[in-house]
């Protein structure tokens, strides 16, 4: 069984963002590109992050690294989404809590693909932390307290 893709469209990773990261193959549009960028965090996976980006420096993947070291990205939700930009909110934990982050990203066409120009902080409502013995907010399909809890 292939694991489901972090961006939780429930499809497995190979069929979903997994072609990106893995293969030649771009992304069509701006939200198959944010997606994969999400699950490109969740996976630290920080050179694909770095490869979508109009800032591609040395320091911006070391910023990249030491940020999301302690981070664990546990549920993204698209929130709107058009030609040029996705606005989204992705819920995450490090070891000091669990919290949500919300922006509307904009992107813009390069040779070709598209690629992450810039964000902005939107304010955002996190969602609730769920029960010992809910599911996971993440698509694991496990307990919370046996997954991310
Ligand atoms: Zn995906
Ligand atoms: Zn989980």
């Amino acid at each position: 069984m292939t694991p489901v893709c972090p961006c939780d469209t429930g499809k497995s990773y190979d069929e979903c963002c997994g072609r990106f990261h893995n293969s030649d193959q771009a992304p069509k549009i701006p939200l198959e590109l944010m997606r994969s960028r999400y699950s490109a965090f969740a996976l630290r996976l920080h050179d694909y992050i770095l490869s979508t980006q109009s800032n591609r420096s040395e320091d911006e993947l070391k910023a990249l690294e030491q940020s999301n070291a302690a981070t664990n990205w546990l549920s993204l939700t698209i929130i709107d989404h058009g030609e040029d930009f996705v606005e989204f909110m992705a819920a995450y934990s490090d070891s000091t809590g669990y919290y949500a982050m919300s922006e509307r990203s904009s992107f813009r066409k390069k040779a070709g693909h598209w690629i992450y120009q810039n964000g902005e902080a939107v304010p955002c409502n996190p969602p609730s932390v769920p029960a010992r013995n809910d599911r996971c907010w993440c698509q694991s399909g496990k307990k919370f307290k046996r997954c991310h809890g």
